[in-house]
């Protein structure tokens, strides 16, 4: 029988609870456990899809073309779960369902009420993780006990343990301990205020993790297990961490969490942990052999959160080459302002990331530009990759008004332009070209020698492409088309013929990379980033290659 896990937050919201569960499911799955991971967002909108990234932070896609919250990143590149659209509801997606069975008919006449319709669909989406192959489920619920919006998440988790029984069932409740300078102690209050709230609506937490800045004392571990009514060894420390995230599994280790759980809900078959390869990849990351510093200049550089997994690729295929990867975040904006040169001219390597709409496109633009005329390694990624072929049609092809038509509808070169499948579209939700698609790649090219593999599946999240009228024009002047989507006809992977290494993809493979496991063109990238810094030391002023191989290191 599949075990569930939910975890809870309180005091304040960012305490870092996907990471949390990310964490415990890696660890389970490390002690032989089959692991499903699921989040509720308590918001209205059906999914992130429509969300600003301001507002909300990268939205994460799936294979199965969800467009999901960026909690799902970390379960992902923690754990081998699989993840599909069960993995994240929102209040609007389970309103959306109930009111569409009410049209049906289906309720009979009923009144649909929160109690029970709507706890039942929440129900009934746990339920759908749990099959037979699954030994614990983890479900997620966003934001802070107390949010009114979240309130039919926490009764459906309520119900669900008298459903089942309570033995099947484990409340974690993820709180902030923080250090007050002024009276230079940590505070347990708001702690004991989050847990008298959560068992205000009937649910007593079995576990407390304490986020903390500085060591929990024991006195203080006490205080809570007493106040919060949870066993001592349940009262567990989860301090920040200095030097990376994916250090948090094992402090939860050290201060027993996975043991616990095993415990407490009676997991009898769960193996010894086996975290060796983690903590070897944790020793890669303290003592770095190389340095290497990438550009990444977007849109939202400002917000944390916006371009998170390619920042976590890029940190990825840094480990796969033990290289210390120095990310410079550039708003686009400022090169429109003040030019490429001063913010780029001692990077290692340009990423051009995703993004939607016209506001700093000329600063994208530019800086594409530099790194091509000056042979910096480049990697552009969905608007990325627009943007390429626009700077590759107006300053080479010198088509001065080309544009995408996403940016200018009436531009007399439309470079790139509307999927035919896109162009009635009105909807904005869930409408794009989403999802895991096959691309197949030239043998001769960057991207094979990066993937050694001709056919490849990344995700995508676009409406708009490359315009194959164009096609021959840019092959002539060295563009190269290396990866295209066979049936569809449509381009996905371009690369420079003059160039030590520039390409970009149609797709997004910052959504296929763990920490263990970087992503083949992340790692090519962060390799030709390396390489061209290499011989800017050796040779600062000439183009020589030198012999030197970072890529060997992590392959
Ligand atoms: N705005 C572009 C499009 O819709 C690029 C999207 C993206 O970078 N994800 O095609």
């Amino acid at each position: 029988m599949t075990k569930h896990i939910f975890v809870t937050g309180g005091v304040v919201s960012s305490l870092g609870k996907g990471l949390t569960c990310a964490s415990i499911g890696m660890l389970l799955e490390r002690r032989g456990l089959r692991v499903r991971l699921q989040k509720f967002d308590p918001y209205i909108n059906v999914d992130p899809g429509t969300m600003s990234p301001y507002q909300h932070g990268e939205v994460y896609v799936l294979d199965d073309g969800s467009e999901t919250d960026l909690d799902l990143g970390h379960y992902e590149r923690f754990t081998n779960s699989p993840l599909d659209c069960h993995c994240n509801y929102t209040t609007g997606k389970i309103y959306q369902s109930v009111i569409d069975k009410e049209r049906r008919g289906d309720y009979r006449g009923r009144t649909v009420q929160v109690i029970p319709h709507v706890t039942d669909e929440i129900k009934t989406a746990i339920k759908r993780l749990a099959r037979e192959d699954v030994d614990v489920c983890i479900t997620e619920i966003g934001g802070t006990v107390g949010d009114i919006e979240g309130m039919p998440f926490f009764e459906a988790i309520r119900q669900f343990a008298l459903d089942i029984g309570k033995q099947h069932c484990l409340y974690i409740h993820l709180t902030l301990v923080p250090y007050l300078k002024a009276a230079g102690e940590l505070k347990t209050k708001p702690t004991q205020h989050s847990v008298q709230e959560l068992r205000k609506i009937g649910i007593q937490p079995d576990v407390l993790i304490c986020r903390t800045e500085r060591e929990l004392p024991k006195e203080d571990q006490e205080k809570i297990a007493q106040f919060c009514n949870v066993e001592r060894r349940a009262v567990i420390e989860e301090r920040d961490k200095e030097l990376t995230v994916y250090e948090v599994p094992l402090s939860l280790v050290n201060n027993g969490l996975d043991e616990l759980i095993v415990q407490k809900l009676g997991l009898t078959q769960a193996k010894p942990l086996e975290i060796g390869d983690w903590k070897q990849m944790l020793e890669v990351i303290r003592h770095p052999e190389h340095e290497v510093t990438i550009a990444v200049v977007g849109k939202y550089v400002k917000h944390h959160d916006a371009y998170k997994s390619v920042y976590e690729s890029l940190f990825h295929a840094g480990i796969s080459h033990r290289a210390k990867v120095n990310i410079k975040r550039i708003e686009a904006e400022k090169i429109e302002q003040d030019g490429a040169e001063k913010f780029l001219s001692g990077v290692d390597g340009l990423l051009v990331p995703g993004g939607f709409d016209r506001r700093g496109i000329g600063g994208k633009i530019e800086a594409i530009r530099f790194v091509r005329e000056h042979k910096i390694p480049f990697f552009g990624i969905c608007l990325g990759l627009q943007c390429a072929t626009i700077e590759f049609a107006r300053n080479v092809l010198k088509l001065e008004e080309a544009n995408s038509t996403e940016f200018n509808p009436a531009t007399p070169h439309p470079v790139v332009c509307l999927l035919d499948e896109q162009q009635q579209i009105t909807y904005l939700g869930a409408t794009m070209r989403l999802g895991s698609c096959e691309c197949k790649l030239k043998t001769e090219s960057k991207a094979f020698a990066a993937y050694c593999q001709e056919i490849v599946q990344e995700r995508h999240r676009h409406r708009y492409e490359f315009n194959n009228q164009y096609r021959a024009m840019f092959e002539e002047k060295g563009f190269r088309i290396t990866g295209e989507h066979v049936k569809k006809n449509l381009v996905e992977v371009i690369e420079l013929a003059d160039h030590p290494w520039f390409l970009a993809v149609q797709c997004h493979p910052e959504f296929k990379s763990k920490p263990t496991a970087s992503h083949p063109l992340f790692r090519a990238f962060i390799g030709a980033g390396l390489q061209y810094r290499h011989e800017k030391k050796i040779e600062p002023n000439s183009r020589i290659r030198g012999t030197f191989s970072p890529a060997l290191a992590g392959s």
